[in-house]
């Protein structure tokens, strides 16, 4: 990876013992924030009290939950997720919801309230109107990539709420990266039918040992980033962490390294009332 880009993207997000947040989101007073692995080393917290285990629609340790909610300054009362599915419905809402709702996109339109969606591996993507005060997460793994989830939260956000494209800023988090994605026909096959300039985004597999060319390796993010500029959202505007999921044993979970027991990260945003 290009050392200078890297660092350039970094000089925005500010670490702190529990997450990655985007410093420049605080001028409007919108959080946007990504969460560290569990680590003991680190920030007190035991690989055994996962914040979010499995695929679970509530945290699996409330206790480290509110530390994490109370580290970003919300209320966890006003939190909304929905059972991630790895499809392209939105959930639209402007106040908690009764019930638990299959979605993979939220987009909340009142202060006070946060979207938060979890991922092991997946593109967890954040979004904010600074003016319209609207805020959006989205899970994007490869199906939801190639179902165009991030293509159809902006458009909702731009035909429905009316939101002027210079005023969105967007924060893609930890993904599985190019280094460790391998994917085979079945992703690659529906991927490049939908989105075919996304081959540029793909480099072939290069296990020598395993004479197959159906294989690939992919980098998620970057389509998605993709999508992003091709919709006409500005490069200044987006914050990328550069960071593999399945490198980064220490800070982040994965689902392709842990298996079925892995953890999974918080992506959470959202303005403060
Ligand atoms: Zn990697």
């Amino acid at each position: 990876m290009n050392e200078e880009i890297k660092l350039k993207d970094y000089q925005d997000i500010i670490t702190t013992n529990l997450a990655w947040t985007v410093k420049k989101v605080e001028l409007f007073g919108a959080i946007m924030a990504f969460s560290r692995r569990e680590n003991s080393n680190v920030n007190g917290l035991q690989e055994t009290q996962k914040i979010w285990s499995s695929n679970k629609s509530k945290p699996n340790n409330d206790e480290n939950f509110s530390l994490f909610c109370k580290s970003l300054g919300i209320e966890s009362s006003g939190i909304i997720t929905c059972r991630q599915v790895h499809g392209d419905r939105i959930l639209i809402c402007k106040e908690v919801p009764k019930k638990l709702v299959a979605a993979d996109a939220i987009i909340v339109t009142a202060p006070g309230l946060y979207p938060l969606i979890r991922t092991a591996d997946c593109v967890p993507i954040l979004i904010i109107d600074r003016v319209k005060k609207i805020s959006a997460a989205i899970h994007a793994g490869w199906k939801g990539t190639v179902l165009r989830i991030i293509r159809k939260t902006l458009s909702t956000l731009t035909d429905i709420f009316k939101c002027d494209k210079s005023d969105i800023i967007v924060a893609l988090g930890p993904s599985i990266g190019k280094c460790c994605y391998e994917v085979n026909r079945v992703v690659l096959d529906p991927l490049f039918q939908n989105l075919p300039w996304a081959t540029e985004f793909s480099v072939p597999y290069q296990d020598i040992s395993e004479s197959n060319d159906e294989k690939r390796r992919l980098d998620l993010a970057a389509i998605n980033h993709s999508e992003l500029i091709k919709f006409g959202i500005y490069k200044k505007n987006i914050y990328k962490l550069n960071m593999c999921t399945s490198c980064n044993v220490n800070d982040l979970h994965s689902f392709r390294r842990d298996g079925a027991s892995s953890g999974r990260s918080i992506a959470i945003t959202g303005f403060r009332l």
